[in-house]
């Protein structure tokens, strides 16, 4: 049986179309020229092996460039949520019906998430927020970041869903024994390390029920 959902944060919580990801990845940029210097061509080239070789760009800036990860992510998510973000109260009724324990695991800062959440309208359903702090910056891909997250949930995972819209990031889950789940509008194809795929975040009770691991409604989410 399951007994937790652990969701990433950023496009999956909240669809792509927001806009709110290509954002704060222009943030980043900006953070990249105008706090570092960096020529604004080289940027993205960076990012990018960045990405591959520390798992987030952050990362990546605290190892060559000495960047402070609070300074980084206060400037990086100074945006006006509101316009990217609304609330989403059919989201909010399916986390209230959901039977299982519900964990943010994001590589962004708990600060950040909760403004999400809040925005959203659903952050009453979340019992915990492992961010980046929280597990000492180990990122997502890296298995360090899911062994830490199972830690501090205390987390059979046996007993976890996992819930994101990249696959990379699902992998070291799925070689952990989680339950994956893509969400993905795009509908590819099973990937390795993918046990479901949803087109967005309002498909998960019934996909999570296909699967014959949720256990009944409990008492504190019944309404
Ligand atoms: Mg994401």
């Amino acid at each position: 049986m399951l007994c937790f959902a652990l969701f990433d944060l950023d496009d999956t919580l909240y669809a792509a179309e927001t806009g709110l990801w290509p954002a704060i990845g222009r943030r980043i940029e900006l953070f990249m020229v105008e706090r570092l210097g960096l020529a604004a061509e080289s940027v993205p080239a960076l990012r990018r092996r960045y990405y591959e070789t520390f798992g987030t760009t952050l990362n990546g800036l605290r190892a060559e460039h000495q960047v402070d990860a609070h300074d980084f992510l206060a400037y990086v998510h100074d945006l006006p949520l509101d316009e990217f973000v609304r609330p989403n109260p059919a989201l909010d009724q399916m986390l209230a019906r959901l039977p299982l324990v519900k964990v943010v695991f994001t590589n962004a800062d708990a600060a950040h998430a909760r403004r999400v959440l809040g925005q959203l309208g659903i952050a009453r359903h979340f019992d915990r927020i492992v961010d980046i702090h929280a597990r000492d910056f180990a990122s997502k891909p890296a298995p360090a970041a899911y062994e830490a997250a199972l830690r501090l949930i205390g987390a059979d995972p046996r007993a976890c869903a996992y819930v994101e819209d990249l696959a990379r990031n699902l992998a070291p889950a799925h070689a952990l024994g989680m339950l994956t789940v893509l969400v993905s509008p795009q509908a590819p194809a099973l990937s390795a390390g993918v046990d479901l795929v949803i087109p967005d975040i309002l498909a998960l009770e019934a996909a999570l029920a296909s699967t014959g691991r949720l256990p009944a409604p409990s008492a504190r989410e019944a309404v």
